[in-house]
C-alpha cells in the first residue's frame, strides 16, 4: 500500500493526513504529524475520502463533458473540442455584444488549490476583461476581511492556530469551534487545560459554551451592541491601555464619543446581557497576559458584520492585546481554502495577494506580466450581487467553478430564477448538484486526491497537497481547462505544471515571493507574509505593532447597533439561524458521496427547536415540521433541544432536502455584501396525522 501526504479538503484548519492507495484506488486515511492537528485527525478526514470512489450515494460524479444547444433540451454527453469551442463561442459573443462587466466568472474556495483560483481570475481578468470574480468567502468570511484590513491593513488571522492553545484568555465569539473546525476545537480545550479562561458569546449553547468561564447569550441579531459594551465597560473601569493607544492607533476620541452611550445598562435592553457579565468578562479579557478572540459566521453572517469585525479589531487596539503570540484576531476561515482562495485575487476588488485593482500601479504590473496591454479599473460584482446583476439585465453570462450557490446561497428561488433567466451558465464541477440542473455546459473536474497544488490554511499557512490517483473518466485539472479556455479565446497561458503557476503568483505578490515549493516540502508549511529566499514565513502578525496601513497604525472603529432587516412579528414569529452539522461539508457533494459519513447522519437535516416552543406548537422530538418565511417554505425533522432559547430555531443548510435556503433573506452587509443567514423570520406548524 502506498500512502501520499496530502492536506484534509474540508476545513481551513489543514490538518495533514496520508491517503492509502492501493491499484489507484484510495482505501482509507491515516493522520499525519502536520502542524495543526499533529497526528489526529476528526469525522471529516478519516473517512471524507470516498467519494473519490464514486459511490453515488448522493450524486454522480461527473466524467464526461456535458452540453445543450437549447434549455429545453436535456444535456448530453459530448467530447471536449465541442464543450470546449461552444464555451468560446458563447463567452465571446456576450463579450462582444454586451461588454466584458456581462460576464462573471467564480474561484472555489474547496479542493481546487490555489494555483486554479490564480489562473480563474487571470482569466477573468486578462482574457475576458472584467473584474466579475468571486467565490464563496462573500458568504462567509468576506466581513472579516473587509473588517480588519480597515482596523490593521491585513485581513486574516493575525497569529496560529496552534498558539490557541497558550493564551490565557480566550473570547470566542459566534463560532462553534467543535462542529465547524474540530481540530481548533482541540486547541480550545487544551488552552482550557492549561489554565486559559474561556468566555463564550453565543446565543445557542454550543460545546465550547459548555466548558466556558463565561457563557454570554445574547439576543440574536444584538452583537454590536454588545461589543460596544465591552469597549464601554473598558474604559469606564480604566482598563484601556493608554500606551498602545497613543502610540500606534488613530481615532481614538471619535471612537470613546460612540461607545459612551453604551453602558453594559443601555446595552442590555438590547443583547438581554446582564451589566455584572459584560465587566466580569473585560476584567477577564483585559487582565489577561495574552487574550486572543476567535469568531465564525455568528460574526459574519449579519446585515452589520464589517462593523462588529471592526469592534471586535478596535478591542485589541483599546487594550493592546494584539502583536504578540497567542494573543490577537482568529476569524477562523471555513472552508479548506477559503484563505486562499482570496489570497489569490479571486475578488472583485484585488489581485493576487490583496493588490488592489483600482490602483494604477498594480494595473500596470499585472497587465505586464500577464502580457496584456491593460487591466479593468472597475470592482465587479459580487457573487451575492448576481440576482440583482441578471434582473436588472447587465449580468447574462456565469461561469462557476467548485461552487453550488443554488444550495448555498440566500433566498434560493431568487438565485434559481437568476440562474435560468441567465443567457449562458458554465458548470465545473466534480459532482451533480442543484446549480449544475441549470447549466448550458458541463465541464467535468479533477478532484482533491486526483491533482495537487497548494492550500491557504485558515493560520495563512501555504502548505502542498498532493495527487494520490489518477482520475477516472474523461475529466481535466481546473487550470487545463481554463488554460484551454483562454486558448480558444486568443490568449496563450503555457503552464506545464502548478509549480509553473505559483512561481508566476509568488513573483507578483511581494507577500508570498519566499514561499516556494521547495520550502513547503522543507518547512512542511510557510505563514505568509514570507518575503525573500531566507524567510521562514510569519506565525503572528504586527510585532513591534506596526500595523499594515497607510499609517502604520491601528485604525478605531464604532457605530451604533442597528438591528436586523427582518424581525419576528405577527405571522412570522420566530427568529431563523443557520447553522453547520459537524459530520458534512459545505453543499455536502463530496461528504454525502462517503459511506461512513452518511451513516453518520443521514436524515435531511433538522430544525433545533426549544422544548418550550415545541411543546407550545404540539411537536415531538424526530416529528416533521414545517418551516416557512415569506421567500418559501420547508419541511424538516424536529431536534428538540435545551441548547436553544425559546423564540428561535436553527437549521442547517447543507440539506437538499428541506433546505434552509429557501427561507432564508438576501439582506446583505452593505460594504462585504455578505447576507444574513444568521437572522429572518419564520413560522411553525406541527404536520398532522404522521
Ligand atoms: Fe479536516 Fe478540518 Fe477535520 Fe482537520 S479539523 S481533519 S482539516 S475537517
Amino acid at each position: 500500500m502506498e500512502k501520499v501526504l496530502t492536506v484534509c479538503p474540508y476545513c481551513g484548519s489543514g490538518c495533514q493526513l496520508y491517503l492509502c492507495v492501493e491499484n489507484n484506488k484510495v482505501v482509507g486515511a491515516e493522520p499525519a504529524n502536520g502542524p495543526i492537528n499533529e497526528g489526529e485527525l476528526c469525522l471529516k478526514g478519516h473517512y471524507g475520502w470516498d467519494f473519490l470512489n464514486d459511490t453515488k450515494i448522493l450524486s454522480k460524479r461527473l466524467t464526461k463533458p456535458m452540453l445543450r444547444y437549447s434549455r429545453s433540451e436535456p444535456l448530453r454527453e459530448v467530447e471536449w473540442e465541442e464543450a470546449l469551442d461552444y464555451v468560446a463561442d458563447r463567452l465571446r459573443s456576450i463579450q462582444e455584444k454586451y461588454g466584458p462587466d456581462a460576464i462573471m466568472g467564480t474561484g472555489s474556495a474547496r479542493g481546487t488549490g490555489n494555483e486554479t483560483n490564480y489562473v480563474m481570475q487571470k482569466f477573468m481578468r486578462a482574457v475576458i476583461g472584467t473584474n466579475n470574480v468571486d467565490h464563496c468567502a462573500r458568504v462567509c468570511h468576506g466581513p472579516s476581511v473587509a473588517g480588519l484590513t480597515t482596523i490593521f491593513g491585513s485581513g486574516a488571522m493575525s497569529n496560529s492556530i496552534p498558539e490557541i492553545e497558550d493564551a490565557d484568555c480566550l473570547l470566542i465569539f459566534g463560532y462553534n469551534a467543535a462542529e465547524a473546525h474540530p481540530l481548533v476545537a482541540k486547541r480550545i480545550l487544551r488552552a482550557k487545560q492549561k489554565g486559559a479562561k474561556i468566555i463564550v458569546v453565543d446565543p445557542r449553547r454550543t460545546e465550547a459554551a459548555r466548558i466556558a468561564d463565561l457563557w454570554l447569550q445574547l439576543n440574536n441579531g444584538s452583537n454590536m451592541a454588545l461589543v460596544n459594551s465591552f469597549a464601554n465597560v473598558i474604559l469606564d473601569r480604566g482598563w484601556q491601555n493608554d500606551n498602545f493607544i497613543n502610540n500606534f492607533t488613530e481615532g481614538f476620541a471619535v471612537y470613546r464619543k460612540i461607545i459612551e452611550r453604551y453602558t453594559p445598562a443601555y446595552a442590555q435592553t438590547i443583547t438581554g446581557i446582564a451589566p455584572q457579565l459584560v465587566e466580569e468578562a473585560m476584567k477577564i479579557y483585559t487582565h489577561s497576559a495574552n487574550s486572543f478572540i476567535l469568531w465564525g459566521m455568528g460574526v459574519t453572517q449579519f446585515g452589520q458584520a464589517v462593523d462588529v469585525v471592526k469592534g471586535l479589531g478596535s478591542l485589541c487596539l483599546l487594550t493592546g492585546q494584539i502583536g504578540k503570540p497567542s494573543s490577537g484576531v482568529g476569524p477562523v476561515r471555513g472552508q479548506n481554502n477559503v484563505q486562499g482562495a482570496c489570497d489569490m485575487g479571486a475578488l472583485p476588488n484585488v489581485f493576487p495577494g490583496y493588490q488592489p485593482v483600482t490602483d494604477a500601479a498594480n494595473r500596470k504590473k499585472f497587465a505586464k506580466a500577464w502580457g496584456v496591454e491593460d487591466l479593468p479599473d472597475k470592482i465587479g460584482f459580487t457573487i451575492t450581487e448576481v440576482p440583482h446583476a441578471v434582473e436588472s439585465g447587465k449580468l447574462k453570462a456565469f461561469y462557476i467553478i467548485g461552487e453550488d450557490p443554488a444550495q448555498s446561497d440566500p433566498d434560493s428561488g431568487r438565485l434559481k430564477k437568476s440562474l435560468a433567466n441567465l443567457d449562458f451558465v458554465v458548470f465545473q464541477d466534480i459532482f451533480m448538484n442543484k446549480t449544475a440542473l441549470h447549466a448550458d455546459v458541463i465541464l467535468p473536474a479533477t478532484a482533491w486526491g486526483e491533482h495537487g497544488g497548494v492550500f491557504s490554511g485558515a493560520d495563512r499557512r501555504f502548505q502542498r497537497f498532493r495527487k494520490a490517483v489518477d482520475a477516472k473518466g474523461d475529466v481535466k485539472d481546473d487550470w487545463v481547462i481554463i488554460g484551454e479556455l483562454a486558448k480558444r479565446l486568443g490568449y496563450e497561458m503555457h503552464y506545464q505544471n502548478t509549480e509553473e503557476i505559483w512561481n508566476e503568483l509568488i513573483s507578483l505578490c511581494p507577500g508570498y515571493a519566499g514561499a516556494t515549493y521547495e520550502k513547503m516540502e522543507r518547512q512542511g508549511s510557510v505563514q505568509w507574509p514570507c518575503r525573500t529566499p531566507e524567510d521562514p514565513g510569519t506565525p503572528y502578525l504586527f510585532k513591534n505593532n506596526i500595523f499594515q496601513t497607510t499609517s502604520k497604525k491601528g485604525i478605531f472603529f464604532a457605530t451604533e447597533w442597528r438591528p436586523p432587516a427582518e424581525v419576528p412579528d405577527a405571522e412570522y414569529p420566530t427568529v431563523l439561524c443557520t447553522v453547520r452539522e459537524v459530520g458534512h461539508y459545505s453543499s455536502r457533494t463530496m461528504t454525502g458521496n462517503c459511506w461512513a459519513l452518511t451513516k453518520l447522519a443521514d436524515e435531511p437535516g433538522y430544525v433545533q427547536i426549544s422544548v418550550e416552543d415545541a411543546n407550545l406548537l404540539g411537536i415531538e422530538d424526530e416529528e416533521l415540521m414545517r418551516v416557512s418565511s415569506r421567500r418559501g417554505s420547508v419541511m424538516s425533522r424536529a431536534k428538540v433541544t435545551e441548547r436553544v432559547k425559546p423564540g428561535t430555531v436553527y437549521m442547517t443548510y447543507q440539506w437538499w432536502i428541506g433546505a434552509c435556503n429557501e427561507l432564508t433573506i438576501d439582506n446583505l452587509d452593505p460594504i462585504s455584501k455578505t447576507p444574513e443567514y444568521k437572522y429572518c423570520a419564520v413560522k411553525l406548524e406541527a404536520i398532522e396525522d404522521q
